[in-house]
């Protein structure tokens, strides 16, 4: 790119973000492989297949597909294609096959580790337009739909034959089926419900947890649990870490069958929610406090309530929990909900975030938030702190500093995938690898393990096409 369009990028790059950057200065090492340029003719044969209204080439348009989520990777894509089935979206593919034209498959674009946009010019290929729901099937607990489905429209499509998708996320508004496959999403309900590769029946493409560098997901059949008739939450204060163990297990005796979520967060965590995005925490705490949510799924609401808040006065009566509430009013369980779901956006709100997502053993699972604070003490205005899915042993290990810095992250990686890998942890727990983990992906796999995966990607992809740059390190 010459400096005047590198500059022109930069200001459009700049209304969609604070960040004035672009990955390929952030991440010098990493090089743009010999692909085809696009050029006018293949701009004309795109918009053969789908109209020029479903391609889109204006700088403005294209600027929110080059910056992901959490506003940390910005790429250089020139254009998007939006097919609106599979028939286009083969075609559109053949056309980029056929120029050596690298693409970048983009579902909602809620992906956080840099695989839903591009690092260089990769054409994007959106799933928005794919969003329609092919049915429903009550008796047998099934849906079949297109890739482009977001989550929160799935849920609706759902809840007239009595079931529900079986997952969640706190992306539910803009996530799509078919990056939650790609990525083989995990989230808040996976203790009772299962991943993504337990509940997906079928595929046109099916790569669980691929990221779109094998191949691109055009429609999907899922399993689906029963909606649930009564569902209870409880949200508990804790004096330590320690006492959080000691509930999960107590939960899971007590509550055994209907439990169907076990989250915590710590008051670092919930700091950023009171003070970023100003939501009320209904309980007394301190700086020391841990929080909990636990939330059961059943079939008899009295039966259900009596149990969970049996449960609560049983940990409180033991010691493990200070206080708390419990609930099965749908705004209160939203409402308390919030506080989990929105903690990725609070923490991101005005500072810089470099966030982990790590599976690590029970016992060592909070470790990681005080090793990592010793090892960044000497970064004064860097926070760190700690929230996810206990249930699943998944934490997102979260570090703050008001803006961007090279040093800080380099005392941070590969320091702490290092740490996690030496408790018996691994380094992605339900994000991916996408771009950013791409060069760490040695900590998590045996080199024999990435040969086959290269093997594997080249007999799928020989023209390295699909989603260049992630999930497998360069060579
Ligand atoms: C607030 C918030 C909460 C979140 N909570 C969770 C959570 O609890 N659990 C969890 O697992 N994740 C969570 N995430 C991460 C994210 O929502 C998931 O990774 C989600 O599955 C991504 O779906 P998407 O449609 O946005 O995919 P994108 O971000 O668009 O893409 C993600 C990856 O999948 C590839 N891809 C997308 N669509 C396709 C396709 N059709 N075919 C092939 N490849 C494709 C992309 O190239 C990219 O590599 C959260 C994110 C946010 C912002």
């Amino acid at each position: 790119m010459n400096l005047r369009i590198r500059m022109a990028h930069r200001l459009i790059v700049r209304r969609y973000s604070s960040a004035p950057f672009l990955t390929t200065e952030r991440y010098p090492d990493v090089r743009r492989g010999s692909y085809g340029n696009l050029g006018d003719a293949q701009v004309a044969a795109f918009e053969r297949i789908l109209g020029a209204n479903r391609v889109l080439t204006c700088r403005e348009d294209v600027a929110p597909y080059n910056i992901d989520w959490f506003k940390t990777v910005c790429g250089q894509g020139k254009v998007v294609l939006r097919p609106k089935n599979t028939e286009e979206m083969s075609h559109v593919m053949k056309i980029c096959s056929e120029n050596r034209l690298a693409v970048c498959p983009q579902g909602g674009n809620t992906g956080l580790v840099g695989g839903s946009v591009p690092v260089f010019d990769e054409v994007v290929i959106s799933t928005s337009l794919m969003n329609q729901v092919n049915f429903v099937d009550g008796i047998s607990g099934t849906v079949s739909c297109q890739a482009g489905v977001v989550l929160e429209k799935l849920e609706k499509a759902l809840k007239p034959e009595g079931l529900m998708a079986p997952y969640d996320l706190g992306a539910r508004g803009s996530c799509q089926v078919g990056g939650n496959i790609s990525t083989c999403a995990g989230g808040l309900r996976l203790l009772r419900y299962g991943s993504m590769l337990a509940n997906t029946l079928g595929i046109e493409a099916l790569f669980v947890g691929s990221e779109g560098t094998l191949g691109i997901v055009t429609q999907a059949v899922l399993q689906c649990p029963i909606y649930p008739r009564s569902i209870n939450l409880a949200f508990l204060t804790l004096k330590n870490f320690s006492d959080v163990l000691s509930t999960f297990a107590l939960a899971k005796r007590n509550l055994c069958e209907t439990l169907s979520s076990c989250e915590m967060m710590d008051s670092a965590s919930m700091w950023y929610l009171e003070n970023k995005l100003d939501l009320k925490v209904p309980l007394e705490h301190d700086s020391n406090t841990f929080f909990m949510f636990i939330e059961t799924h059943g079939s008899r609401e009295d039966h259900d309530e009596e149990k969970l808040s049996g449960f609560v006065q049983d940990a409180m009566d033991k010691g493990f929990v200070l206080d708390g509430i419990t609930t099965n009013e749908p705004a209160r369980m939203t409402n308390l909900w919030q506080l989990r779901e929105r903690a990725a956006e609070a923490s991101s709100k005005e500072d810089y975030l470099y966030t982990y997502d790590v599976t690590l053993p029970l016992r060592n699972f909070y470790d990681a938030v005080g090793v990592l604070k010793q090892r960044i003490a000497p970064f004064r205005d860097a926070k760190v702190s700690g929230f996810g899915h206990l249930g699943d042993g998944n934490l997102h290990l979260d570090v703050t500093s008001p803006s961007y810095s090279g040093r800080l992250l380099n005392a941070i990686e590969p320091f702490i995938f290092e740490w996690v890998m030496s408790v018996g942890g691994s380094i992605s727990a339900e994000h991916g690898m996408g771009f950013k983990k791409a060069k760490f992906l040695k900590y998590a796999k045996s080199p024999e393990a990435i040969d086959l995966m290269r093997r594997l990607k080249s007999s799928m992809d020989p023209l390295g096409i699909l989603n260049p740059y992630k999930v497998l390190p360069p060579l």
